[in-house]
C-alpha cells in the first residue's frame, strides 16, 4: 500500500467501526486474518467485491501525483502559447481556470473513492487436526 487514507474497518462481532492501521491494511492485502483491537476476535475480509475494491486503491493513490504533473504541464503550455501570441490573455486565464477546476475535481473524486469501510467478518478458529489427535490420545491413555 502506498497511500492509505480514510480506510475504515467494521468489526462484525463488536459492531465497532475503526480506522485501519498500516499493519492491518497489510494483513488485509495479503489476505491474512488479524485481531480486532476492541474485542480481540480474529477478523478477515471475506467479501470478494470489497477485496477487489481494496486492491484497486493503489491506482487511486496514483491520481494525485499524475494530476499534479498533468496540470503543471498544461499551465506551462498555455503560458507559452500566450507569450508567443497564439492565444489572448483572457484565453490563457480561462484555460488555466478550467485546468485547475478539473484538477481539484479529480482529486476530490479520487479521495471519495479511497474512503471505504470494509466489512470484516469473524473467523471461527477451527481446531487443528494435530490438536484433536492429541486430545484423543490423552483420553485413550487415561483408560
Ligand atoms: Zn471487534
Amino acid at each position: 500500500m502506498t497511500v492509505a487514507i480514510g480506510i475504515k474497518g467494521h468489526c462484525a462481532h463488536c459492531d465497532i467501526t475503526f480506522e485501519l492501521k498500516p499493519w492491518q491494511l497489510n494483513a488485509i492485502a495479503i489476505e491474512e486474518p488479524f485481531d480486532c483491537p476492541y474485542c480481540q476476535w480474529v477478523l478477515r475480509l471475506n467479501c470478494p467485491r470489497q477485496l477487489r475494491q481494496f486492491k484497486s486503491l493503489d491506482h487511486w493513490a496514483l491520481v494525485r501525483p499524475s494530476m499534479v504533473v498533468l496540470t503543471c504541464v498544461v499551465l506551462m503550455v498555455v503560458l507559452v502559447a500566450e507569450w508567443v501570441g497564439l492565444i489572448s490573455v483572457i484565453g490563457q486565464f480561462n484555460v488555466s481556470l478550467v485546468v485547475l477546476l478539473v484538477h481539484f475535481l479529480a482529486l476530490r473524486y479520487a479521495r471519495y473513492r479511497q474512503r471505504i469501510t470494509l466489512d470484516l467478518q469473524v473467523v471461527t478458529p477451527a481446531l487443528p487436526i494435530e490438536q484433536l489427535a492429541r486430545i484423543a490420545c490423552a483420553r485413550l491413555s487415561q483408560h
